[in-house]
């Protein structure tokens, strides 16, 4: 794990605003460390300005999701608060599997308090008396570290009937996964909790309105739900200084691939793509960074200068996704990389809709023929590919169908992948 400070806020501020900050500094075991560091000061900061005020707090910052699609977080809070129907529940999103995202395992790992505190906050906000934690079932020292904080917290009346004298009732529940990547898509993650089949529902209704048992949720990423800390203790203003107008607060990087440092990086919003990769040593003959994990895009070594925000990657025809920087160099054979990826979308598409399940399958056997022929595409392949990815964006139910031809589209149209 890598830190490096975030840019704005002063010395203090500095040191308040860094997601990694007390990682590997604090003991992960150790409440009282944890509360010695400053935790729990962001819960009494929300029951001082009561749940309204929090959820001002939230949506001032500019905090958008950081699972990787980038949804205003406090539009969502605002949202569930508001239904009449009751109960309200929180699920935090720990089904990190994103290939090349390790950031919530860091995170979890290294300071699990946070994530319980911040969990407590977003359930006072938005008035749920029941959190769900869904923890990647491969991250097994993550879900020690979790659970030995619930109980911990629960234990000294962090969690429980009466939080901190409060009168706020919030008890969180962990759940495990069970290796499926299309359980990390919120509405496949209820139909686990609930103990269907993993398969995402349609949307609309989102699950603000009709979530978990069908009842207002709030769903959010661990990254996103730590941000709320940071928010709180130093202010929505401070906050929003760090970054760009478009990407506020700071961002974990999962950088990982053809670089010296591997590791999770923590810097503001709009550093560049080139100074990220600085950071990590990136090695000489760089050929490709693939952004945003399977479901994002590559770039070219020509395309350093990029700014690491939402909107300066979406201008470039790209995405941030949940910050994964993948580097390759010349030694990887772009053609097979290609094919590991269309695997990995075959396997994982749950298969409920025609246009994945027969999409998916189709995209990875023309790949597979083109990596058979050592990486030249005979006529027809590139057409096909197009026509299938067409479909599968167009038509398929959730982001997995929707993002499955992205990586091999950006391949052949930025890197010129079978030219
Ligand atoms: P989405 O854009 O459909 O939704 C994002 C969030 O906003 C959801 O919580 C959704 O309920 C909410 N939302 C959207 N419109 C809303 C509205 N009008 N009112 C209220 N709420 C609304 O995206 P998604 O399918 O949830 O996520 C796709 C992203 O997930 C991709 O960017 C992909 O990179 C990322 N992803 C991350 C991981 C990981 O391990 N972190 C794994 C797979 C995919
Ligand atoms: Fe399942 Fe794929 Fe359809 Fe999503 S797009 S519901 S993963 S078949």
């Amino acid at each position: 794990v890598a830190a490096a400070v975030p840019q704005a806020g002063g010395e203090a501020g500095n040191a308040a605003l860094t997601l990694l900050r007390r990682v590997g500094v604090v003991d992960p075991t150790d409440l009282d460390d944890y509360r010695a560091h400053g935790g729990y000061s962001a819960l009494r900061r929300a029951f001082a300005i009561g749940p309204a005020a929090v959820i001002r707090e939230v949506t001032e910052s500019g905090l958008v999701g950081r699972g990787g699609a980038a949804f205003p977080t406090g539009r969502k809070w605002q949202a569930t608060a508001s239904q009449p129907a009751r109960p309200h529940y929180l699920v935090c999103n720990a089904d990190e599997s994103e290939p090349g995202t390790f950031k919530d395992r860091v995170l979890m790992e290294g300071d699990p308090y946070a994530l319980v505190e911040a969990m407590t906050v977003a359930a006072y906000a938005v008035g749920a008396e029941r959190g769900y934690l869904y923890l990647r079932g491969e991250y097994p020292r993550a879900l020690r570290r979790v659970r030995h904080a619930v109980d911990r917290a629960r234990a000294r009346g962090l969690l429980g009937d009466d939080i901190l004298g409060q009168g706020f009732a919030f008890d969180i529940e962990i759940r495990r996964g069970a290796g499926a990547y299309i359980c990390g898509e919120e509405t496949a993650l209820f139909n686990s909790i609930e103990g269907y089949r993993g398969e995402p529902r349609s949307k609309p209704p989102f699950p603000v309105e009709q979530g978990l048992f069908g009842r207002p949720t709030v769903e959010n990423n661990v990254e996103t739900l730590v941000n709320v800390l940071p928010i709180l203790n130093l202010g929505a203003q401070a906050y929003a200084a760090i970054g760009t107008g478009g990407s506020t607060g700071p961002k974990l990087f999962c950088v990982s691939g053809s670089v010296a440092r591997p590791g999770v990086y923590e810097l503001p919003f709009g550093a560049t793509l080139g100074e990220l990769l600085a950071l990590a040593g990136v090695r000489a003959g760089l050929r490709a960074v693939l952004l945003g994990g399977a479901a994002g895009g590559f770039v070219r070594p020509d395309e350093l200068d990029l700014p690491l925000t939402f909107e300066g990657t979406r201008q470039a025809g790209t995405t941030l996704g949940s910050g994964v920087v993948m580097a390759f160099d010349d030694t990887v054979p772009l053609p097979r990389l290609l094919l590991r990826i269309a695997e990995f979308f075959r396997d994982e598409s749950c298969g409920q809709c025609v246009p994945c399940r027969v999409g998916t399958v189709r995209q990875q056997e023309a790949l597979h023929r083109i990596a058979e022929r050592t990486g030249a595409a005979a006529a027809g392949d590139i057409a096909l590919l197009r026509e299938v990815g067409r479909a599968m964006r167009d038509a398929s139910i959730c982001g997995l169908g929707q993002t499955a031809w992205n990586a091999v589209e950006s391949a052949i149209d930025r890197l010129g992948a079978y030219e």
